[in-house]
């Protein structure tokens, strides 16, 4: 049954609703309407000129209505009186195409079709910074191997607990904490969930991150490389595969079913898994374009070994198993982890396009390959003819454009648009003039 908004902030006390929804590079875009409001905006949705944010609109069209999706609630755990509910973008009665969360439902829908419902969890690595954002806030965390340093998890304690707090709250079933790999990083886990539901809390939990660390002074960022030298900001994604969508889901299509089959697959992985996965390898440097959408994406990928002794970012399209210096990593039987994205990642996108190249994978029963069960830190110049990732945007985009499957899959609309404003993206940071350039170039 619908949740009528109204009555949920009858129910709960709440005085405002930020109806919201993410535009093509991730900006989450909201109208605070009064709850006496709501009812109407439920029905007809909030306003919005499209082209006042990162769409592919003119000022000439008419108003984009965000219409809320009333399952995406959720009422602010640090202010009870305003809740937020994501919204479905809506052009003269029809779908915005273009417009990420319906680029998600639309291949959401497409693999239910399919019997597939795909579910994931995802790690979203971030700093907390100083509130200018040039320096670590925390003065005395600069050992060499930060990871798990219990010292200075505990310095931030109050900033990590209340987001822990409000995760509990919201039952989104957090079970681990930790300081991460760089100085000033954390990262934070909770369960994994259908790709509409992860994709809505990686929106909040982005949103929830930022306010906390506001209110306690700092600045917390989920950019790829904040910092020059230290491991970046990844967004690992745990992809499974199943029977049935919410609850319902009772089998994990990518588990092996018999024993006999466990005993010839590859690491606990079904054929419909495998076939999956050769999707994603088949579409890697296509799918950069989104899983590392900026040009500091490219600063984390692709990089020297960082000051703890490794960058814990793939360079190249390989998987293995249990190992975490590939791009995809089998940790156990009945999923897999994508390490690939980074922070910059739309929540929505990234989800959109996992389900895309995993359909195309299964469609066409793709092969991820050979396994390499080595240290491609170490040993990666040994592969031979496994590609190597796009080193920069442009490379990324061009790879993107090029995949007539992808680009289909994730819709033309979507696509031509989403390559437009990147390739303008791009071509504003290559005019810009550097000072890497004048100390390189002034004496020639
Ligand atoms: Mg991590």
């Amino acid at each position: 049954m619908t949740k009528d908004l109204a009555a949920f902030a009858k129910e709960k006390g709440v005085k405002y609703f930020m109806i919201s929804y993410t535009d093509l590079f991730g900006g989450q875009r909201a109208k605070l309407v009064p709850t006496q409001a709501i009812a109407d905006m439920q029905d007809e949705g909030a306003g919005f000129a499209g082209f006042a944010t990162w769409l592919d609109f003119t000022p000439a069209h008419p108003d984009m209505l965000a219409v809320p999706d009333p399952n995406s609630v959720i009422q602010l755990p640090w202010k009870p009186e305003v809740a937020w509910v994501a919204g479905n973008c809506v052009m003269e009665g029809k779908d915005v195409a273009q417009a990420p969360r319906n680029v998600l439902r639309r291949l959401i829908d497409q693999a239910a079709t399919e019997g597939m419902h795909v579910k994931t969890g995802i790690e979203a690595e971030f700093f907390l910074l100083s509130p200018d954002g040039s320096q670590i806030s925390d003065e005395y965390d600069t050992a060499v191997k930060p990871c798990y340093d219990q010292q200075a998890v505990m310095r931030r304690y109050d900033v990590i607990k209340e987001i822990c707090d409000h995760m509990l709250e919201l039952g989104w079933g957090p079970y681990q904490n930790d300081h991460e790999d760089a100085n000033g990083q954390f990262e934070m886990n909770w369960e994994f969930d259908d790709t509409l539901a992860t994709a809505d809390k990686h929106s909040f939990f982005k949103f929830m991150t930022k306010s906390v660390a506001e209110k306690h002074g700092f600045r917390a960022t989920f950019m790829p490389k904040p910092v020059e030298g230290l491991t970046g900001n990844g967004c690992h994604a745990h992809i499974s595969v199943w029977d049935a969508p919410g609850p319902k889901a009772k089998t994990n299509v990518f588990a092996t079913e018999s024993s006999k089959e466990s005993q010839t697959s590859e690491l606990g992985l079904s054929e419909k898994g495998r076939h999956f996965l050769g999707g994603i390898m088949k579409h890697a440097s296509a799918l950069a374009a989104v899983t590392n959408p900026t040009v500091n994406s490219y600063k984390r990928i692709n990089a020297p070994r960082t000051m703890s002794g490794a960058t814990w970012a793939p360079n190249s399209v390989t998987w293995t198993g249990n190992n975490r210096t590939h791009m995809v990593r089998v940790p156990g039987p009945g999923r897999f982890e994508l390490r690939l994205a980074d922070g910059a990642t739309n929540p929505y996108l990234l989800q959109a396009v996992i389900i895309a190249a995993g359909l195309s994978g299964v469609r066409s029963e793709a092969d991820p390959g050979k396994r390499y069960d080595i240290d491609m830190y170490a040993q990666g110049h040994t592969v031979r003819g496994a590609p190597k990732l796009p080193l920069n945007m442009l490379d990324a985009l061009r790879a993107y454009d090029k995949d007539k499957g992808l680009k289909e899959a994730m819709g033309k609309e979507f696509s031509d648009a989403y390559l437009k404003l990147k390739m303008e993206e791009w071509n504003s940071f290559v005019s810009h003039f550097s000072s890497w350039e004048k100390e390189n170039t002034l004496d020639i």
